[in-house]
């Protein structure tokens, strides 16, 4: 069996070969960039070659990049550890083309990838081509289709929509179809009873996109239309996990050698079996998960905090403290024991988590116990409120409620709103929204009167800023550096 470490090396080896340059990922954490927060994409850190911004050095790219997917366009928050395919944190394997390669090599080489050097079936992979829009007056992407049709037939090779298969930035710039890669992990028997064209990733856990790519052909004009590109450009994505999942033979992203010591250090903390009861295995995967997502953004000089992106990861943290204090019994801090553990596996790869791996565990322990201490507390008056909510027939927890418990006790709203989830209710998030506006303004007044702390406390962000702004240079120098 190949291990996770062999794989990611076998992808960026394979592409070195056909002359990419290799770099490093960029960091997960975006500063400066008002529109996004966190990498989601490989492409992000080549926004500005692709839009004609920065002069391109590489016509050839190769990476595995860290992502994030928890706000904004993406966000899979709400699947992962209830699915075994979506991460919070996950790395996404690119290969890219910049005004060089365009859709014949980018569909030779993945399937030359795949199928002659991972030795992946044949007969479990399927292509998703544009199927055209008559907005846009374009028919099916039936070049890419014909270059599909060397290595599949014709019903598996089937068409996606807009949606799913044509990748835009924004209104305007950079566009194209895509072609996605799936693969049908579903035992023999099952696949063999099945004609292709009824099934590819509807739905079914176990046929499941692997890779995607993009072909940047156009631009879109202001006015929306759309204007073919002189130079055209390739932009690829495929999940790292999900192809360790395929290639180690397992069905479950978890299964795979990334997850497993980690998923094996919680039992061993908290005396419970991997695989024995549904609730358990959840908890375990969303621990599993939310570790990595909450470990990297430290790395990368973000720290949970009360807004924007601090809070984002605050809240990812705060989840999977209560998923082990109500499923796992962990009624103190033991998420920050695993970090070692993570380390071991990826901090090969991911250098920046061994440096940084006393601060990381610092912060994380000190997060767990500044929640717990108000966790017990906020559980017991959540089922307070929901029981009540219940006996009173009503469908929601109160918004006043749901802000008691963010402002008291540190409940994130996405928390509450899980916990009442599991519950059968829903949350009045307007009305928590009112409570948060009012206390903003409450804060602001306050704020104005006591100008002598809001002096201190902008000296403090200062210096903090600052240090940020090292480590960010620190990791923009080295992106580019051979690895
Ligand atoms: P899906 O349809 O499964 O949500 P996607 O179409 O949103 O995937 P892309 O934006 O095309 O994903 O990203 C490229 C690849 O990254 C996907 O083919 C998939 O293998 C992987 N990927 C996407 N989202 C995640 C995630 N949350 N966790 C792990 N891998 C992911
Ligand atoms: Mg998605
Ligand atoms: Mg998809
Ligand atoms: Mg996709």
């Amino acid at each position: 069996m190949k291990t996770s470490k062999e794989i990611r090396k076998a992808f960026l080896d394979f592409f070195s070969e056909k002359e990419h340059q290799v770099v490093k990922s960029a960091p997960m954490v975006v500063k400066g960039d008002p529109t996004l927060m966190f990498t989601n994409a490989g492409m992000n850190q080549f926004k500005d070659l692709f839009l004609g911004n920065e002069p391109i050095k590489w016509n050839r790219i190769a990476d595995t990049q860290k992502c994030l997917r928890v706000s904004g366009k993406h966000n899979d928050l709400e699947e992962v550890g209830l699915d075994t395919y979506h991460h919070t944190m996950f790395e996404m394997l690119g290969n890219w083309s910049f005004g060089d390669y365009f859709k014949k090599e980018a569909i030779d080489w993945a399937w030359e990838f795949l199928v002659e050097r991972m030795g992946i079936q044949a007969g479990r992979l399927y292509a998703t081509v544009f199927e055209g829009s008559s907005d846009d007056n374009l028919g099916r992407d039936d070049e890419a289709a014909g270059f599909w049709g060397k290595y599949l037939p014709q019903d598996r090779i089937l068409n996606g929509n807009k949606k799913d298969n044509f990748w835009e930035m924004g209104d305007t710039g950079p566009c194209g179809p895509c072609s996605e890669i799936h693969v049908d992990l579903r035992p023999e028997e099952e696949v063999a009873k099945i004609s292709g064209r009824e099934l590819v990733n509807k739905d079914h856990p176990q046929v499941i996109e692997i890779w995607n790519l993009v072909f940047i052909q156009f631009n879109r004009r202001a006015n929306g239309s759309l204007e073919e590109l002189p130079d055209k450009h390739v932009d690829t994505g495929m999940g790292f996990e999900r192809l360790c999942m395929v290639l180690q033979g397992v069905t479950s992203n978890y299964d795979t050698d990334i997850f497993q010591n980690t998923i094996a250090e919680i039992g061993k903390l908290s005396d419970k079996k991997y695989g024995d009861e549904v609730k358990t295995d959840i908890a375990m995967r969303v621990i599993a998960d939310h570790l990595r997502a909450v470990a990297f953004a430290i790395a990368d000089g973000q720290l949970p905090s009360n807004n924007k992106a601090g809070y984002v990861i605050r809240r990812i943290l705060r989840r999977a403290v209560r998923y082990g204090y109500t499923f796992l019994d962990f009624k103190e801090a033991f998420i920050y024991k695993l970090v070692n553990v993570l380390n071991q596996t990826m901090g090969e790869a991911f250098p920046e988590l061994v440096s940084q791996q006393t601060l990381i565990e610092k912060v994380i322990k000190e997060e767990e116990e500044s929640f717990l201490r108000t966790l017990s507390t906020g559980i017991k008056l959540l089922d307070d409120i929901v029981g009540k909510a219940k006996q009173n027939n009503l469908d929601k927890v109160g918004g006043t409620d749901a802000f008691v418990l963010y402002d008291t006790y540190g409940f994130p709203l996405d928390l509450t709103e899980l916990i009442a989830r599991e519950n059968g209710l829903g949350v009045d998030e307007k009305g928590f929204a009112v409570e948060m506006e009012a206390q903003k303004n409450r804060s602001r007044n306050a704020a104005a009167q006591e100008t002598d702390d809001w002096v201190e406390i902008r000296k403090i962000e200062k210096t903090a800023f600052l240090g940020y702004d090292k480590l960010e240079a620190e990791i923009r120098i080295s992106r580019y550096r051979k690895v």
